[in-house]
């Protein structure tokens, strides 16, 4: 049964969208074609409805009950939903963008934005490889943050492991400013990681407090996921209150043992932040285990230490919940656990981890690149489905084009999969917008994420009934099932469980 709603779609839409004419007589040059038989999801939180959706240009033109004129080129759902093209807020797919345009990993999952330059870095000047991109598009849209740890980088080169003095955070400022002209979002920072773990709250603050009359906004891979956890987040809460500007926490977590179980402290003390006007929203990632390098176990980066590494495999991980993704220095330990090699090694864990660590650290000072990676596992699930199902968390991957966790192919399919459909963690309708417009709202996208004309054609056309990852941290590069047809700027890019070759990805430069 189709339902006229076009004009209710047209209400809920914000002033923001410019309005395009649901007339039935097509605009010259702008090739449309219709997607018929839908259930449409529009990215509100809305039931979904029965109904066809008009794509003009890379425009939608209109929404609900669309007869297809003569000769328009008409697509049947099959009753499959359709919803907007899945946001994600944290992504390392910009990396690669470039060798691997066509970004399978990530439109097989039905996101047709990513935004970059996370973890506190990015490429500089922002300048450079958006015009690098614009020339040479990619099958996605990429809005980009600017790194904190990159312009740290180029400000105090090898002298890093220290607070910044003012002067150096002037020169920091003065090309934070030019990054926000560029078009960034706006400040990222990655306060675990060299070199952004040795700047102090004020430093961050300063930084922050440039981006702010911008419009800016500020995402943190917060100082600690783990020992340290409480006072991160009372760090960016602080951020947020004394910068006077957006911020959000990167793939949440509680990654460690004697947090378990805390998520409901964790939302209290978000919301009671909101409630006091700090406007924090955070991301998260559907998976128990993260990746990153063995040296974050270590947040004094006292490597030797016995009890240190101890802590971090009973409190933060366990040496079988330790997987190397990566390592140089051997490369045949990639793809085992910590437990597996202090076997193989004939030794215990403790010990594996300190050398594991001496002998890649070693690499990466005679070679000056990371030489190691692991994916740990410190999650658990009741954290996990609490943070999610928290109003102002939206979806993210944290994924590569061509990593070893398996969230760069698979985090938004198993969050539809095991989360939404097999465990009822939320309505598919409420999931949806977690992973559309409230994506968009917390990077200040107001033309992407809902199905309303007038928004950018950007649509995923999935089976919900079946949509499920495959991707394993043994074989973290299988696509997902479920995902059928995925359209970017109106253009086609997924089908059939491949990418179509086209390219029509645009910049996202920040909205205001
Ligand atoms: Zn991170």
């Amino acid at each position: 049964m189709i339902h006229r709603f076009t004009y209710a779609l047209l209400a809920l839409g914000t002033a923001c969208a410019p309005a395009a004419s649901p007339s039935a007589s097509a605009t010259p040059g702008r090739p449309s074609f219709v997607i018929t038989n839908a259930l449409v999801l529009d990215g509100t939180g809305s039931p979904g409805r029965r109904g066809a959706v008009r794509v003009e240009g890379d425009r939608i033109a209109a929404v609900g009950d669309v007869t297809p004129r003569a000769g328009e080129r008409t697509i049947d759902a099959r009753g499959l939903a359709l919803a907007p093209g899945f946001i994600d807020t944290h992504s390392h797919a910009d990396d690669d963008l470039f060798d691997k345009p066509d970004a399978l990993a990530v439109v097989s999952q039905g996101i047709t934005t990513i935004i970059g330059g996370q973890d506190g870095g990015s490429t500089l000047p922002l300048a450079n490889y958006f015009a690098r991109l614009e020339k040479t598009p990619a099958a996605i849209n990429v809005g980009m943050y600017v790194g904190h740890g990159s312009i740290r980088d180029s400000v105090m080169g090898a002298d890093f492991k220290r607070a910044a003095t003012p002067a150096e955070v002037a020169r920091m400022s003065v090309m934070l400013e030019g990054e926000m002209r560029a078009g960034a979002i706006g400040l990222s920072s990655g306060l675990e990681y060299d070199p952004g773990i040795y700047s102090d709250r004020a430093e961050v603050i300063a930084l922050a407090k440039v981006v702010a009359p911008f419009g800016g906004r500020y995402i943190s891979h917060i100082r600690s996921e783990d020992f340290a956890f409480w006072q991160a987040i009372d760090e960016i809460i602080g951020i947020g209150r004394e910068a006077k500007l957006p911020v959000q926490i990167s793939h949440t977590k509680l990654a460690m043992r004697s947090l378990w179980g805390r998520a409901d402290s964790l939302v209290r003390l978000l919301d009671e932040a909101r409630a006091s006007g700090v406007d924090i929203t955070a991301d998260i990632y559907p998976y128990l285990y993260w990746h990153s390098t063995l040296t974050v176990l270590f947040p004094k980066r006292d490597f030797e230490n016995r009890t240190a590494a101890e802590f971090a495999l009973t409190e933060t991980s366990t040496p079988g919940g330790l997987l190397l993704g990566r390592y140089e220095p051997n490369p045949a330990y990639a793809g085992k656990t910590v437990a597996e090699i202090a076997k193989l090694r004939g030794t215990d864990s403790v010990t594996t981890l300190i050398d594991l660590i001496r002998e890649s650290e070693a690499m990466r000072k005679s070679t000056g690149r990371s030489t190691q990676s692991v994916i740990g596992t410190s999650m658990v699930e009741p954290d996990v489905e609490a943070i999610m199902r928290w109003p102002h968390t939206n979806l993210s991957t944290d994924g590569a084009l061509n990593g070893p966790h398996p969230r760069g192919y698979g985090a938004f399919p198993r969050f539809l999969g095991v989360y939404v459909r097999d465990r009822k963690v939320m309505p598919l309708e409420e999931a949806v917008r977690h992973m559309t417009s409230l994506a968009a709202a917390h990077m200040g996208i107001k033309d992407r994420g809902r199905i309303a004309p007038g928004m950018f054609a950007d649509l995923v056309l999935f089976d919900p009934a079946t949509v499920s990852d495959r991707a394993t941290p043994r074989e973290p590069h299988l696509t997902s099932v479920g995902i059928a047809r995925v359209w970017v700027n109106g253009a086609e890019v997924f089908a059939d469980g491949k990418t179509t070759g086209a390219k029509p990805g645009r910049v996202i430069r920040r909205q205001n």
